[in-house]
C-alpha cells in the first residue's frame, strides 16, 4: 500500500494552472459551464485568467431599452421569433446585483485546502453515496450510453448544484441581458443570451422557469446556454431537455459533455504521489505532460493503480512544494473542460473516490501558508517586473508568465522552483 506520509518531508508541491488568484465569482472564459458564481468554485486558485483579463466595464453609452431594441434586431436575424423575443423580454430590466457580482474583485481568496474541505465535505459524501444507490439503474444506463463513470457524474452534480439543490434563482434572460448591456464581457454575454433565446424557442423550458446563476449558468449541471445547446440531452424521453427538474436529463447531459471532452471510462483522474529528495519542481507545470514511465524514472513514487506506462500526466502541486503532490491524467483534463480550474477538478476527482471510501489526501497542506491577497499578488508582479523577470501585466492573476518569473527568481535564490507565490517570496522581493 502506498504511503505518502512516509515521504512527507520530501514531498514537494507547486502550482498547476495558476496560483490563488480567482475572486469568488471569477469567470473562466474557457469553461463550458462558467462563468459561474457557484460558491463551490469560489476559492479556486486556478480559475480566473480570463476574468481578470476583462477590463472594468465601460459605462453604457445608450439606455438599456435602446440596447434591447438593437439586440432584438440581431436576435430576429438569427431566427428568433418576434413574439418569443417580446415574451422573454417582458418586464426585463437591468439587474444591479448582477452588475455588482460581475465587477467584484475580492481582496482575499480561500486557500485550496479550505476549498476542498467545503467541496468534499462528509455531508456531501454521504449524500452522494445515497444518490448513487438511489439512481443506480439510470446511472448504469448513462454509463453504457456515454462511457462516463457514475462516481464522476455524481461528484460533478454535487459540485455544481449540491445535487440539484442550488441552481441559482435568477432569470437567465435578465442576467445575460444585464451582462450584455454593461458586463465586462458583453460579446460573450450576448452570444449566451442569443443561445438562451433559442433554447426557449425550442420549448425545452418556459421563460419564467429558466433560472440560473448571476452569470447565466443553468440548472443542475450549471450549463451556460451554448453548452446546453451543444450537449444537453433528453434522457428520460419526455421530449424536453430538462436540466432543471429532471436529474436523469441533468446527469446524462453532464455525461454527454464529459464524453465530448474525451473522458476515458474506468481510468483514474489522477492520484497523489510522493516526490524524491532534490526533485526539480520546474517539472510541475500544467503545460508539461510526460508519459507516466518518465515520471517514475524521475523518482516519482506512484500508487499501485493500473495506468498505462505511456499515459501522459502532469504534476499538480496545488499549494506549492510544501503541500501534497498529484499526477493528473486525461480525465482530469476532461473535468477542466467542464470548469477550467485545477482546484475544481481536484475536488471532483477526490469526491468521486470518496464515494468508494477512497480519495483521502495523505500529504499535509501548509495550513499556515495563507494565499497572497489580491493587492499582494499585484505587488509581487510589480516587484518581479522591476527585477526584469517579465511576469506579465500586474493584474493579480498568477498565469503562465508570472509563474515562470517566480521560478526564475526562486532559481536565482536557490529555492525550490515551484512557481508558487507566497508571503516568503514577497518578503524576499521587498528586501
Ligand atoms: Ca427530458
Amino acid at each position: 500500500m502506498f504511503q505518502p506520509r512516509l515521504y512527507s518531508l520530501l514531498v514537494g508541491s507547486a502550482l498547476f494552472l495558476s496560483a490563488c488568484t480567482a475572486p469568488p465569482n471569477a469567470a473562466t472564459a474557457a469553461s463550458p459551464t462558467a462563468p459561474v458564481a457557484a460558491p463551490t468554485q469560489s476559492a479556486d486558485p486556478a480559475a480566473s485568467a480570463a476574468a481578470a483579463a476583462a477590463a472594468a466595464a465601460a459605462e453604457p453609452s445608450i439606455s438599456f431599452e435602446a440596447w434591447r431594441d438593437t439586440f432584438r434586431n440581431k436576435a430576429l436575424a438569427h431566427g428568433v421569433q418576434p413574439a418569443l423575443f417580446d415574451r422573454a423580454f417582458a418586464n426585463v430590466s437591468v439587474d444591479d446585483s448582477v452588475v455588482k457580482a460581475d465587477r467584484s474583485q475580492p481582496e482575499f481568496t480561500r486557500p485550496v485546502w479550505e476549498y476542498l474541505d467545503g467541496a468534499v465535505s462528509p455531508l456531501r459524501v454521504t449524500k452522494g453515496k445515497a444518490l448513487l444507490t438511489q439512481h443506480s439503474g439510470i446511472l448504469r444506463s448513462i454509463e453504457q450510453r456515454y462511457g462516463v463513470d457514475r462516481q464522476a457524474l455524481v461528484a460533478i452534480w454535487g459540485m455544481e448544484s449540491n445535487f440539484g439543490q442550488f441552481m441559482g434563482d435568477k432569470s437567465v434572460i435578465r442576467s445575460l441581458a444585464t451582462l450584455a448591456y454593461e458586463g465586462r464581457r458583453p460579446q460573450f454575454a450576448e452570444d449566451q443570451l442569443l443561445a438562451a433565446l433559442l433554447i426557449l424557442q425550442q420549448g425545452d423550458i418556459q421563460p419564467e422557469r429558466m433560472l440560473g446563476s448571476w452569470a447565466g449558468a443553468m440548472g443542475q449541471t450549471q450549463f451556460i446556454p451554448t453548452t446546453y445547446n451543444s450537449h444537453a440531452v433528453d434522457f428520460d424521453g419526455d421530449g424536453r431537455r430538462d436540466i432543471w427538474t429532471s436529474s436523469t436529463d441533468a446527469l446524462a447531459s453532464a455525461a454527454h459533455y464529459l464524453q465530448a471532452s474525451g473522458w476515458q471510462f474506468g481510468q483514474p483522474w489522477g492520484y497523489e504521489v510522493a516526490l524524491p529528495s532534490g526533485f526539480d519542481y520546474a517539472h510541475a507545470d500544467a503545460d508539461i505532460r510526460k508519459p507516466l514511465n518518465e515520471w517514475i524514472a524521475l523518482g516519482v513514487k506512484v500508487p499501485a493503480v493500473a495506468v498505462r506506462a505511456d499515459e501522459r500526466a502532469s504534476l499538480l502541486l496545488p499549494a506549492g512544494h510544501r503541500g501534497p503532490a498529484f499526477l493528473v491524467f486525461n480525465n482530469f483534463r476532461a473535468i477542466l473542460r467542464y470548469n477550467n480550474s485545477s482546484s475544481y477538478a481536484l475536488a471532483v476527482g477526490l469526491l468521486s473516490e470518496r464515494f468508494d471510501n477512497g480519495g483521502q489526501v495523505l500529504g499535509s497542506w501548509p495550513r499556515n501558508d495563507l494565499p497572497l491577497s489580491r493587492s499582494e499578488r499585484i505587488e509581487l508582479q510589480e516587484r518581479l517586473a522591476q527585477k526584469g523577470l517579465q511576469p506579465g501585466a500586474a493584474d493579480s492573476i498568477i498565469g503562465a508568465n508570472t509563474r515562470k518569473a517566480i521560478r526564475s527568481y526562486q532559481q536565482q535564490l536557490g529555492w525550490a522552483a515551484d512557481g508558487y507565490p507566497n508571503h516568503e517570496l514577497l518578503k524576499q522581493l521587498r528586501n
